[in-house]
């Protein structure tokens, strides 16, 4: 599919970011919501400047995944073996291209990792050591010393003994009508070696097609039993709901088996949706409309509202 035949409006463009959906009340996230505001308006001058979706949403998680205030990159934490296993995917909605990584060690980056899955192989997702090995070969920066690489944040490390969880994830419209979503994550905090989550499926934590980009983060297994990010695809074409209502309603479904969590979502008119049943997420967007905005916990984001 070329670019000129995007459906979207020609000139558009919006970006929106999370940063995990494990957001706890009494932790100062203004660090991380500086940093984010920082980050967003550097994605929206590439935006604005005519970059692709997917180059921008890699961009962002990139970034994310480097700060360090995230539960993802090199704010992971280990798992219960004090292994650094990370899970990451990508995926392109103007030609649904995907990719993505799971179990990864080891590398500094994993969504460069998921991006060279999707643009050097005829796979979808590569996993542990296979997965690795891919990345040494595609000459991806390695971790030497996972004991100075990962910084695990303190207010993570306060709340080992609590299910916690973190994510990073992107979504995109370019300027040519293109949406992209990108996804990456330590999982759940503590987790059993080997587990993975939805972030690495496509369809439960990451999606993005010719009418929506997603990009989930919450209580993994849940998103996987809902397929919460093609969900919010599949509202919106079979059911013909705008993106506020299937969003929210694909995050009812998730609230309606005993998760938690949230995603964000761009549809093909540049409209963002914001969703979470948890007690806060931090995100960011910002829209070719002057829209900007960084928060964490204002309710206006409840799923509910
Ligand atoms: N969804 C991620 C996972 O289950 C965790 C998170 O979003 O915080 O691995």
């Amino acid at each position: 599919m070329s670019r000129a035949s995007s459906p979207g409006p020609k000139g558009v463009w919006s970006l929106a970011m999370h940063g995990g959906a494990g957001a706890d009340p009494s932790i100062d996230y203004s660090k991380a919501e500086a940093h984010m505001k920082d980050l967003l308006a550097r994605g929206a001058a590439l935006l604005g400047e005519g970059a692709s979706a997917v180059d921008v949403v890699a961009a962002m998680v990139r970034e994310l995944e480097d700060c360090g205030l995230h539960v993802a990159g090199r704010g992971a934490h280990p798992d219960q073996d004090g292994r650094y296993l990370l899970d990451a995917a990508i995926m392109d909605g103007e030609t649904r291209a995907a990719g993505a990584v799971c179990a990864l060690e080891g590398v500094r980056n994993p969504i460069d990792a998921a991006m060279r899955v999707m643009t050097e192989t005829k796979h979808v997702l590569l996993a542990g050591e296979g997965a690795a090995a891919f990345a040494r070969a595609q000459g991806l920066a390695l971790i030497e010393d996972p004991s100075r690489h990962y910084t695990p944040a303190p207010a993570v490390l306060e709340r080992l003994g609590e299910p916690t969880h973190g994510t990073v994830g992107a979504v995109a419209l370019d300027i040519d009508g293109s949406l992209a979503a990108a996804t990456s994550t330590g999982g759940l905090l503590n987790k059993t070696p080997g587990r993975i989550g939805d972030t690495p499926i496509i369809g439960a934590g990451t999606w993005a097609d010719e009418r929506v980009a997603v990009s989930c983060t919450g209580i993994g297994e849940y998103f996987m039993r809902c397929a919460t990010a093609a969900d919010v695809s599949a509202r919106i074409r079979y059911g013909r709901q705008g993106l506020d209502q299937a969003s929210a309603r694909a995050i009812d479904d998730v609230g309606f088996l005993g998760g938690e969590g949230g995603l964000i979502a761009i549809d093909v008119l540049g409209r963002v949706a914001v969703k979470y049943n948890s007690q806060g997420m931090k995100r960011a967007y910002a829209t070719s409309l002057g829209e900007s905005v960084v928060e964490t916990f204002a309710a206006r984001g409840q799923a509910r509202s």
